[in-house]
């Protein structure tokens, strides 16, 4: 191996092996990744929505990457951006209330920009780390407050917020759970709001939305509104299966929340800046919330960035305690990096100029219409669901009874599979057998009938195999 590592260029077989023997994969079968029987992609280029790979395979990437590259790939401007920060002034902390011009005009724009009273910007480098920053300010926020007891988190079932230690216990997906020690405590599950597999019969999606209000009421009054700090939840649940939520039901939650001055923190990692149509989920929806978690779309992942932010009443309680307990003693040796902010910048004047919500609202009207025209009525399609440029098809054995594939069929990792042999990348949802779209905002509707042509056609081919 060390002979390779000395050379400047390596061919792809020995890209793969190198990456074979020494990179641990996120979310990959360790074994089958180690010993080849398990597919290994090396990525090359990419430009706007499609991907191209080190054996010349070119992809349509119906997924974004994680739901993150919404502007599209290989934006040159955002690149100069970064290139121009990088040889003024790469790197400076903002501890101790250093910044720099990037960083003050990103924070600025944030706090104009975003839904409901918000007060301040705090920066970090992923969705996981600023889900895990809203934890321990609710924790902070209600200590300041002299309510120590007020810290419980409540998270819902399906919800996901990442994959570090608190904001992987706040996500309810038991794959993410198991053999790790998580949910650690302090963490409480309500249900989903998903009305297609949760209604009861005959149940209309505002009765249901009503239901899973009352049930959280009464989750609060039973574990006691004194011990609960917030709720999180993504507007639009994402990963636990992109699935928009029934009418009614974030109006029906707050009231619950500000019965028990209970904090909400909205995750808006996928929804934040365009995806849903609005620039936020928020606004779509109506919600008024506390903290807001963003990442992704907030650099459309050309840098890693995210933020937490802080509303208006938190942060009072926050700036008038500081004077009696200090510093704010909380922070990354990234926090608010220059490069990161600067791509932001870049990124949020295409945003701006180019009005990419518009574009991911009537674009993703089309998405929708197209999905529907696809894959309604098909004897495997329990649901066609979906908001703006984020859509699922939850596949199932029998439509009209609702009942769901054996796991063993693996019928959503195979589609996923199938439609990837004919040159699109779509998700296999962890949970289920789902398909989500989650395509770059900017996706021509050529393409998009393009995606959704290859994704009925590999789902027909399934269907004939099961
Ligand atoms: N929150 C939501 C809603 C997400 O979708 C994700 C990532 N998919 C996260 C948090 C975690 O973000 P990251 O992977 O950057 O830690």
């Amino acid at each position: 191996m060390s002979a390779v590592l000395r050379r400047n260029s390596l061919d792809l077989d020995e890209v793969i092996a190198l990456d074979r023997a020494a990179t641990l994969h996120p979310f990959t079968s360790l074994h089958g990744h180690a010993h080849g029987t398990a597919e290994t992609t090396v990525v090359e280029t990419a430009k706007g929505s499609r991907i191209r790979d080190g054996a010349g395979r070119e992809f349509i990437d119906g997924f974004a990457g994680l739901y993150c590259v919404n502007i599209g790939y290989g934006r040159t401007e955002v690149a100069e951006a970064i290139s121009a920060q990088a040889h003024k002034l790469a790197y400076y902390h903002s501890y101790a209330g250093h910044t720099t011009e990037q960083l003050a005009r990103l924070s600025g724009r944030l706090v104009a920009m975003a839904p409901g009273k918000m007060s301040k910007v705090f920066y970090g480098l992923s969705g996981s780390d600023a889900n895990e920053t809203n934890a321990k300010i609710v924790w902070y926020y209600n200590n300041l407050r002299g309510l120590p007891a007020k810290k419980k988190i409540i998270a819902r079932e399906r919800g996901y917020h990442g994959s570090s230690v608190v904001s992987g216990s706040m996500t309810g997906l038991s794959f993410y759970h198991d053999h790790m020690d998580l949910p650690r405590p302090g963490i409480l599950r309500t249900g989903v709001p998903h009305h297609y597999w949760g209604a009861e019969a005959g149940e209309s999606e505002e009765q249901f939305s009503l239901r899973r209000a009352r049930e959280l009421d009464e989750l609060i009054l039973c574990e006691g509104p004194e011990t609960v700090g917030a709720f999180i939840g993504e507007p639009v649940l994402g990963t636990g299966g992109i699935t928009p939520p029934p009418m009614g039901y974030w109006p029906a939650i707050q009231e619950v929340l500000r019965k028990h001055d209970v904090l909400l923190i909205a995750d808006e990692v996928i929804t934040g800046f365009g995806r849903t149509g609005a620039m936020f989920g928020c606004d779509m929806y109506g919600i008024e919330p506390d903290l807001i978690t963003i990442a992704k779309g907030i650099t459309s992942a050309y840098v890693p960035l995210s933020a937490s932010i802080v509303g208006a009443r938190v942060y009072e309680v926050m700036e008038n305690a500081s004077e009696k307990v200090g510093a704010f003693a909380h922070g990354y040796t990234y926090s608010g990096h220059t490069l990161a902010v600067a791509a932001a910048n870049a990124v949020l004047d295409i945003v701006e100029r180019e009005d990419i919500p518009g574009q991911a609202k009537t674009t993703g009207a089309h998405l929708q219409k197209t999905l529907h025209r696809a894959f309604d009525g098909l004897p495997i399609v329990g649901e066609v669901r979906g908001v703006g440029m984020m859509a699922a098809i939850e596949f199932v054995a029998d439509p009209a009874a609702r009942t769901r594939f054996a796991p063993e069929l693996k019928v959503g990792a195979r589609i996923a599979q199938a439609a990837r042999d004919r040159g699109l990348i779509v998700r296999a949802m962890p949970h289920g057998d789902i398909m989500g779209f989650s395509p770059p905002l900017v996706m021509s509707s050529q393409e998009v009938d393009e995606m959704v042509a290859i994704a009925a056609d590999a789902t027909r081919h399934v269907m004939n195999e099961l």
